[in-house]
């Protein structure tokens, strides 16, 4: 299914759009969020694009790669390429043998009490920390003009069936903030055009494989989930 968002316009504060959103270096680029390593074909026709350096565009690839990757082994439960569904990371697979044998080496098997077998994955927290934050400061950046250099003052990654009922609601739930986005930015707009990829809070740029929320209201909040199986949730500036 050929999902997508409209594009829309900023027609906001454009002295927040004059730099890299991850360094706050020159605008060379374009940086795609998410990239296509996300997505599956036929891709979606609009993708969010933010401001980004060279260096920060690129410097991501390999994480993004991982993460990706290390995704749709634990849901097919296997690092076989001929097993996968996703085509992108089977393909990456075959090319990058290394890859393949660093994923397959954080398996666990495991027996249950009742004599059950389980599987289990360590992901390397630090890259899928990294991607997490690239992905959210080009949503704060792209949805809310509201770029964020700073390091988050909360960051969580969390299989999104490990969250309890409550917990997951919450995690769905775009948060009561009473107060409006700013005027002109796409947040603002999603509010009174219609956009199929919007709802309830949530951007979905390819069903089944990414959607993401940006809230700001002081603080700003970004949540994301990748092929609905890892969720990331990140704060910018807690009160
Ligand atoms: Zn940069």
């Amino acid at each position: 299914m050929v999902s997508g968002m409209k594009k829309i316009a900023n027609f906001g504060d454009v002295r927040q759009t004059g730099f890299c959103v991850h360094c706050d270096g020159p605008t060379e680029t374009k940086d795609h969020a998410p990239p296509k390593v996300f997505l599956d074909e036929p891709y979606p026709l609009t993708r969010p694009t933010v401001p980004s350096c060279g260096e920060c565009n690129n410097g991501f690839s390999n994480d993004e790669e991982y993460v990706a990757a290390f995704v749709e082994c634990v849901v097919q439960g296997t690092t076989d390429p001929d097993l996968l569904r996703r085509v992108n990371v089977a393909k990456a697979l075959r090319r990058n043998s290394a890859l393949r044998g660093r994923i397959e080496r954080s398996r666990r098997e495991a027996e249950t009490l009742g004599g059950g077998r389980i599987l289990t994955w360590t992901p390397e927290e630090e890259r899928v920390s990294r991607v997490s934050l690239k992905l959210a400061r080009c949503h704060a950046a792209y949805e809310l003009n509201e770029p964020q250099l700073e390091e988050p003052d909360h960051l969580l990654v969390v299989p999104l069936v490990s969250l309890p009922a409550d917990q997951r609601e919450h995690f769905e739930t775009p948060p009561e903030t009473g107060v409006w986005p700013e005027v002109g930015s796409r947040a603002m707009r999603r509010l009174i055009e219609e956009d199929p990829g919007y709802a309830g809070g949530w951007c979905t740029v390819q069903e089944g494989r990414y959607r993401y929320m940006a809230v700001g209201a002081g603080s700003v909040m970004v949540r994301g989930v990748i092929s609905e199986y890892l969720a990331y949730e990140i704060i910018w500036g807690i009160v």
